[in-house]
């Protein structure tokens, strides 16, 4: 029996087991893939606090060796499902295996949903982005093109107007999912141009992305964007519908559970993108994890001084 099982090792299921352990509880933390998780491929980092620049890789690297130096086991295993058993959870594995916990922490992350196109993943880094807030300053000064309609695309676009010399907002329909008065304000800036009914149909470049194809969806005409930056935000897809019976989930699939990190389950936690929240960032993600950990940490001695 684990004090606490972390599911998911990427920022905030390692930042949990970092601050589960220094709270003297045993931690188990596993993970589907390999640690490290979203952030793991990108070459730049330049907004985590006091790290003025890193790559994913390196980021992640420090992360996992600090957490399992301070004494988180690691295992790298694929959660199927939990179970609430009252006074302790079960985490079940892939090939049926089941550990208990006094605690669990759902750490999951989130992925973007991607526009599925040649090219796409190899470029991540190389002109191709799903976060305007991460990557966007690297593109100062450049042209470059948000593809989406809902809120995160028009918050994209306006930061980017802010600090690019040209944005394309290529939409597939010709009404935006996102409010009304942010749709406003990007029609009035000089810098921003909106190619509406329109998919994106090909990257195109040599080792990275140089243009882009645009198809109309109505006259189905094929128009040729150069650019030197394409951020896709087209929504991001949690994969929490396996937790579903246990956990409350929100319409996006997200967990539902506020800054503390607390989910509708006494004992159960969700920390980092994977719950619902307005900013998802490494930072936040951090800071979830250490959240979280300390609320399992008081839960079990809340046990402890009512058994
Ligand atoms: C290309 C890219 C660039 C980014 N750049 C920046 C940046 O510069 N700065 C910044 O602050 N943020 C950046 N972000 C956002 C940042 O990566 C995320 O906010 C952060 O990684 C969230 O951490 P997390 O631990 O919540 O989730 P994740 O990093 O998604 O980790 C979740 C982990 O859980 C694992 N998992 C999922 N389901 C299971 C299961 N059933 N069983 C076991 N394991 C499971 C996954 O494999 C994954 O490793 C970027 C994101 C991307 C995609």
């Amino acid at each position: 029996m684990y004090d606490i099982l972390v599911v998911g090792a990427g920022t905030a299921g390692l930042s949990a087991g970092i601050y589960g352990v220094r709270q003297n509880k045993s931690v188990l933390v596993l993970e589907a893939n390999i640690y490290g998780g979203q952030i793991i491929n990108t070459p730049d980092i330049e907004n985590y606090p006091g790290i003025a620049h890193t790559s994913g890789f390196d980021f992640a690297m420090g992360l996992y060796q600090q957490a399992v130096g301070l004494g988180v086991e690691y295992r790298q295993a694929r959660v199927t499902s939990i179970e609430d058993a009252g006074d302790h959870k079960v985490a079940v594995l892939e090939d049926g295996e089941r550990i208990a916990s006094r605690t669990i922490i759902l750490a999951t992350g989130a992925k973007n949903r991607p526009l599925g196109l040649e090219h796409e993943e190899e470029w991540v880094g190389k002109g191709i982005s799903y976060c305007a807030t991460c990557d966007g300053m690297f593109y100062r000064k450049k042209v470059v093109a948000v593809n989406g309609g809902g809120n995160t695309a028009l918050e994209d676009a306006e930061f980017l107007s802010n600090i690019v010399k040209k944005v394309y907002v290529i939409h597939r329909r010709d009404q935006f999912r996102g409010e009304a008065a942010r749709v406003e304000k990007l029609r009035a800036r000089e810098n921003v141009e909106f190619v509406l009914n329109s998919n994106i149909t090909a990257l195109l470049g040599q080792d990275r992305l140089e243009a882009i194809e645009v198809t109309d969806k109505v006259s189905g005409e094929k128009r040729m964007i150069e650019l030197d930056g394409l951020f896709v935000a087209i929504g991001q897809m949690p994969e929490n519908m396996i937790f579903s019976n246990v956990v409350g989930l929100d319409q996006g699939g997200y967990i539902i559970a506020g800054e503390d990190c607390r989910t509708n389950v006494e004992g159960i936690f969700a920390a980092g993108d994977t719950r619902t929240k307005t900013v998802r960032q490494l930072a936040t993600a951090a800071s979830d994890g250490a959240v979280a950990a300390l609320a399992a940490v008081s839960y079990i001695q809340d046990k402890e001084m009512s058994a």
